[in-house]
């Protein structure tokens, strides 16, 4: 569903990315871990179609997003392309960027009607569902300042879900959290895994949580993917150097 040709992104002269290749199955999900500036959100931010790579390819569900053009420069693929590519990919982000002067349920339905054209009714239907789903189907009136940190995130997950999204990128989305609101967020995502039929890219911090939900890590360092294979055996049992020493900070 998700494919990266050998690629690079650099911003001026400091090259973040230096040749990504991934390849991602419907339903796969994905832990991505790594160092600080390492280029974790620079990914994510490609796959949502906000930063084009310097050179390479990449990939969503059949649709390249960028080609090159005749002096070999990456330029847009059209825009309908690249809006029906944003349709197929939900993300959430560390900050939830809720619209304060909206209700939840608003937040959630705003989307499916202005982008997909849904009808009112059935955008308000899948809403509530999808509130329901994480488990805030008694907030539906409230507005965003009523809500905890882990309940806006949640309902940030509810909006995504929404517009059935084929991926979902979750960028370290417990790190805004308090400590004892973490568990709480990270139980809608298990939630979200276990349904099975998208695939989930997550940036995250929390081993234990990748151990537990990622059929495959990935671990970036320095804009190149290090090491990768399932959770375990990247987790508990890589011999990698750079890779040890950064997950002995989390462990
Ligand atoms: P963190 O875990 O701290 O979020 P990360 O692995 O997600 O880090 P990125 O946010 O992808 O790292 O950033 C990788 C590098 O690219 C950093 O050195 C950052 O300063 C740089 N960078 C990212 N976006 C830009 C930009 N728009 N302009 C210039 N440099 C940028």
């Amino acid at each position: 569903i998700v494919t990266f040709n050998d690629v690079h992104k650099s911003f001026g002269d400091v090259k973040v990315l230096k040749g990504i290749d991934l390849d991602i199955r419907p339903a796969e999900k994905v832990a991505i871990i790594g160092p600080s500036g390492s280029g974790k959100t620079t990914i994510i931010r490609m796959l949502m179609t906000l930063e084009q790579p310097t050179s390479g390819d990449i990939i969503v569900d059949g649709t390249n997003l960028w080609k090159m053009d005749k002096k070999g420069k990456q330029v847009t693929a059209n825009e309908k392309h690249l809006r029906a590519v944003r349709g197929d990919i939900g993300m959430v982000f560390q900050h939830f960027n809720l619209f304060p002067h909206m209700t939840i349920l608003e937040n959630c339905m705003t989307a499916p009607i202005h982008v997909k054209q849904e009808s009112k009714s059935s955008a308000k239907n899948r809403s509530i569902e999808m509130l329901k789903k994480v488990g805030l189907g008694d907030k539906l009136d409230n507005y965003p300042s009523q809500l905890s940190g882990g309940q806006k995130q949640r309902v940030a997950m509810a909006r995504a879900l929404v517009m059935r999204p084929k991926v979902m990128l979750f960028d370290e989305v417990t790190s805004a959290l308090d400590p004892e609101l973490v568990g709480e967020v990270l139980e809608v995502i298990r939630d979200i895994a276990k349904d099975g039929e998208m695939a989930l890219i997550l940036v995250t911090h929390e081993m234990d949580f990748a151990l537990d939900v990622a059929d495959k890590v990935l671990f970036l360092d320095e804009g190149v993917i290090a090491e990768q294979g399932t959770a375990s055996e990247v987790i508990e049992h890589s011999k990698n150097d750079r890779l040890q020493s950064f997950l002995h900070r989390f462990r």
